[in-house]
């Protein structure tokens, strides 16, 4: 079986190198052929060549969302094209949330012309989103005076639509990470407790909290979207308790790279599974698992000998360029005890980044 990745990133190099002891070949569709996923696929394509990406392979999944618009129109018969459609466009994707039920925090979009009249319209701070390719906090502005509004239309035409959030002053942010077989057959994985510093996910570790909204939500978005893969759904938890959506993404997720270790299945494998008609696998923890991002720094940056001292720890290293704030690669550790795998992921924010963080 020909399994054909969309996207040539991290996700998609996890994807190939947790799934080579299933024995399927895999082909890469992305812009980069020096890009993690491409340099280990059994075959690169460019974007430009997605026909015959698609005639080649026998399933196709997705680990990149923001792929050209002339991609994205050759696959309509995918599964993948409704979720995809929707984070084509942030309004979109609250816009259906909202329509269908979910609970998201309240949101207005607006042009680039009306955003300071809009905002208005909003108790101060809110958050400020670009409609299209914002992620780990990019095209993303937290908006605390009237005056501040300027400094986006400094990166951004007026042309362009935003979507104005209230800022939720949240207890902590979670995600879960559901998985869904052609047959409609689905599992979810716990809850796991997610620290962003400025707006890019820097540790996390599962399983957290048990919530049967939560595991209802994921599941019944899961069925909304006719996913046959992984949906990611990452929530604010308020201080009332109440989960909302922040939004979701329909591919392996950041915040799922502790299944590697932690995880009786991984995620990588799970999204596989789906597509090749083996059964689903068990998305329970073996043990309690953290992960830490390794963003903008080269491996002779920090100290690695003491951090790959500590029993249970992994590195992933993506073989990238260096660029500030870009994921590098990431550490997962294990323990048998939360508590003591708390300390563990602090050790390691200690050596991987001087400034102090937030006590884990
Ligand atoms: P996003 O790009 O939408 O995933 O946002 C990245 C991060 O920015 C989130 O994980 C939060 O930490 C923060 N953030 C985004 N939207 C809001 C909001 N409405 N209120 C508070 N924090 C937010």
């Amino acid at each position: 079986m020909i399994i054909g990745i969309i996207g040539d990133g991290q996700l998609g190099w996890m994807t190939i190198f947790e799934n080579r002891k299933l024995g399927y070949n895999f082909f890469v569709l992305g812009k980069n052929p020096n890009a993690p996923a491409s340099k280990i696929a059994d075959k690169f394509f460019y974007y430009e060549d997605v026909e015959s990406f698609l005639q080649s392979v026998d399933k196709v999944i997705v680990e990149f969302e923001h792929i050209p618009d002339f991609v994205f129109e050759k696959l309509s018969d995918c599964p993948c094209y409704k979720a995809l459609k929707l984070k084509r466009s942030r309004i979109q994707e609250k816009t259906f949330l909202k329509k269908h039920g979910y609970p998201v925090p309240k949101f207005l979009y607006s042009d680039g012309y009306s955003l300071k009249a809009n905002i208005g319209r909003f108790t101060l701070p809110v958050v400020v989103k670009a409609e299209t390719l914002g992620y780990d906090g990019k095209g993303q502005y937290l908006i605390k005076s009237e005056e501040e509004v300027e400094n986006i239309l400094k990166n951004h035409s007026p042309e362009e639509k935003f979507i104005i959030e209230e800022f939720i002053d949240f207890l902590y942010e979670v995600s879960a990470i559901g998985v869904r077989d052609e047959q409609g057959n689905k599992k979810i994985y716990p809850v796991s407790y997610n620290y962003h510093h400025e707006g890019i996910l820097l540790y996390n570790y599962a399983p957290f909290i048990n919530s049967k909204e939560i595991e209802e939500i994921v599941f019944s978005l899961m069925d909304e979207l006719n996913i046959v893969g992984l949906l990611a759904v990452e929530f604010f938890i308020t201080k009332e308790n109440k989960p909302l959506i922040n939004e979701f993404a329909p591919r392996p997720h950041n915040t799922g790279h502790y299944t590697m270790d932690g995880s009786f299945t991984s995620q990588f494998e799970n999204i596989v599974r789906t597509v090749s008609g083996l059964p689903l696998g068990s998305t329970e923890t073996k043990v309690p698992t953290g992960m830490v991002n390794i963003l903008g720094k080269s491996l002779e940056d920090f100290d690695i000998e003491s951090i790959l001292g500590l029993k249970g720890s992994t590195l992933y290293w993506y073989g990238k360029e260096k660029k500030p704030k870009r994921k590098m690669g990431h550490i997962n550790i294990v323990d048998h005890d939360t508590e003591s795998l708390k300390e563990k992921i602090d050790f390691i924010l200690k050596k991987i980044y001087s400034e102090n963080y937030l006590k884990v």
